[in-house]
């Protein structure tokens, strides 16, 4: 059943997996470890959602007029947990001042990167920073959904492949739906950060103290 038009031209955006009406698809790390979907043929009956909902075979060219660019900087304090110049603290914290929630990468208690929505400010801190592996979706487009239909305003972050993923779901659009990705040129491997890990732990035990609150030490015991 072809969900892309081919598999290398798959992203690993989870759309398919999240729009399946049959709990159908399931994302699976491929030989390198990237996510991809794997449809199980007793769930699936036929239905092509997941076909019409890929961003891979339905190309969104609404971007495509010339952009106005504007540059940002944050201030150091802002700077200091941010991997560039910190613009996402500065749009994720004035939709917390407007009442809404942020989504996006963030270290899971296993030490893995995935996608969450965030409720409070105070949380932050897990979303800040690139993560330079690919980053799961899990259920968090059904629960942006969700969150929209509720009448909340979301900012939702990460790859552009991951926003086309989230708007080819949604299937429309939102007034109270922002979004921003990132300047992407493509994401390492899950299985390759989690080998870095694996060597790197052992011998500085100073990353003990400073990803004591992530857990991120049992990655390390991931073959
Ligand atoms: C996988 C990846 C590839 C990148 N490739 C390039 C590149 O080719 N050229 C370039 O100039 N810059 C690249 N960057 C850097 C990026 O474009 C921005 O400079 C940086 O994320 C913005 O930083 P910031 O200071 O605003 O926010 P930060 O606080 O540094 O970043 C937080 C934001 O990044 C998102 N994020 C973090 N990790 C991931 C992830 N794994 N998947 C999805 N979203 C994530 C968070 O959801 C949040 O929105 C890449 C970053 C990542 C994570």
């Amino acid at each position: 059943m072809p969900i892309t038009i081919c598999t290398k031209e798959c992203s690993g955006c989870g759309a398919c997996f999240s729009i399946c009406p049959k709990n159908a698809i399931t994302l699976i790390p491929n030989v390198e470890g990237f996510l991809f979907p794997v449809v199980d043929s007793e769930k699936c009956i036929n239905c092509n959602l997941c076909a019409k909902v890929c961003p891979v075979n339905n190309i969104d060219t609404s971007n495509s007029k010339t952009p106005e660019a504007f540059a940002v900087q944050a201030n150091d304090e802002i700077r200091l947990k941010s991997s560039s110049g910190g613009v996402f603290t500065v749009l994720a914290s004035y939709i917390f001042k407007q009442g809404g929630y942020v989504c996006g990468a963030a270290f899971d208690d296993s030490g893995k990167i995935c996608h969450q929505v965030i409720y409070q400010e105070n949380d932050l801190r897990l979303l800040q920073g690139s993560k330079y592996v690919q980053s799961a979706i899990g259920n968090t487009y059904k629960e942006v959904k969700n969150l929209l239909c509720s009448g909340k305003l979301v900012l939702f972050t990460g790859t552009p492949c991951q926003v086309a993923g989230l708007k080819s779901f949604l299937g429309k659009n939102y007034d109270n739906l922002i979004t921003a990705d990132l300047i992407c040129h493509g994401v390492p491997s899950p299985k390759v950060f989690q080998k870095y890990i694996a060597e790197l732990v052992p011998q500085m035990k100073f990353l003990r103290r400073l990803f004591s609150e992530t857990n991120i030490l049992e990655a390390g015991k991931i073959k």
